[in-house]
């Protein structure tokens, strides 16, 4: 088993290490997202270890807006449609 002390120590260093036996000859895989979360597969060549560094969305950053208007909801028009039918229900 992996102690929490051990993966906190993990983390703090970015994940640059074995997790198990502290071996900088790790190899990890592609990112994988789902939703909030995102992973990725890491292994050992020394000790023969895998396991699963996870990503959280922490923040955003470099945001481009587009040039053009923002788009104003259309929730006005909508009601008007509505309201102008009353007969057709
Ligand atoms: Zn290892």
């Amino acid at each position: 088993m992996i102690s929490r002390a051990k993966k906190k120590e993990y983390i703090k260093a970015g994940g640059s290490f074995c997790i198990n036996c502290g071996s900088g000859n790790i190899s990890a895989g592609k990112i994988e997202a789902e939703g909030r979360e995102a992973w990725q597969e890491v292994q050992c060549y020394d000790c023969g270890s895998e396991w699963n560094d996870i990503f959280r969305l922490i923040g955003v950053d470099d945001i481009i807006l587009p040039e053009n208007e923002p788009k104003i909801p259309q929730v006005r028009g909508d009601k008007e449609s509505a309201d102008e039918h009353p007969e057709t229900a």
